[in-house]
């Protein structure tokens, strides 16, 4: 069986020179879960996704993707993972097959054709399927992104302000679709975001940063009246 938890972070820490900007992070993301990294500008959430990313190496700790350590066996851990900054624009010149093939190519994605047509019929693409993305509106090429994002059955998805540019009704949109993906238990989901009400709406725990460290951790629902404060923004130091 594979492992319940899809990421399993100890210790981690990075620092430059005098600047330490991630300071001993411990936290796990389940595979039914989506767990929110929440912090002000600065506190050390993109270098921590990064750092999952395999992007960037850590001063010291470890991660495992899957139970896979990622300083040990990167190819292996990282097979596991995928990414999704919906900001990022998509190649325009690409149609949406072209595209997903493209990063199906890349993952080396096995019986790529039929892994296609699923998203393809899963995210309510087939009107645009010829079409190249640079024509898409906004949402469109967001859903296109997701399917991207999903196209090696990734354990651990990892989203980096996913809404941040999108319409209200285009946002939930996007986020039922990722409580779809936990839910359904394909895979569990790092997700960061500046908006306090998607955060309570789609997370089912919460990790606030500050300088680097954990300082609160739990049921964004929750969590407010424990510290005896009427909303989740309130709890930011
Ligand atoms: P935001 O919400 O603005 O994206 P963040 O939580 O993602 O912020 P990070 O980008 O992880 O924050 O930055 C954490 C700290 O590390 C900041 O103080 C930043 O200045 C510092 N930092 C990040 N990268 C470097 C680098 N390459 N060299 C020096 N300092 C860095």
């Amino acid at each position: 069986a594979p492992p319940a938890k899809v990421l399993s972070v100890v210790e981690l820490r990075k620092q430059y020179g005098a600047t330490v900007a991630v300071d001993g992070l411990s936290f796990d993301v389940g595979r039914h879960e989506i767990v929110g990294l929440l912090g002000s500008n600065g506190a050390g959430k993109t270098t921590t996704i990064n750092m999952v990313l395999g992007l960037l190496e850590p001063s010291s700790g470890s991660i495992h993707i899957e139970g896979v350590d990622l300083a040990r066996h990167r190819t292996r851990a990282l097979a596991h993972t995928n990414f999704a900054a919906i900001y990022a624009p998509l190649p325009g010149n690409l149609t949406v097959q072209q595209n997903l093939r493209t990063f199906g190519l890349l993952y080396g994605v096995k019986r790529l054709s039929e892994r296609i047509e699923e998203l393809i019929t899963q995210l309510e693409l087939a009107r645009f399927r010829d079409v190249r993305c640079g024509v898409l509106s906004s949402g469109e090429q967001t859903r296109v992104t997701l399917a991207k994002a999903l196209i090696n059955r990734p354990a651990l998805l990892l989203l980096d302000e996913p809404t941040a540019s999108l319409d209200p009704m285009t946002a939930r949109d996007i986020r039922a679709r990722i409580r779809d993906f936990a839910s359904r238990g394909e895979g569990g989901v790092l997700w960061t975001s500046h908006n306090m009400y998607e955060v309570e709406e789609v997370c089912d725990r919460v990790l606030i940063v500050s300088r680097g460290k954990i300082v609160l951790q739990g049921d964004p629902r929750a969590l407010p009246a424990q510290y005896g404060k009427a909303t989740l923004e309130e709890l930011f130091i």
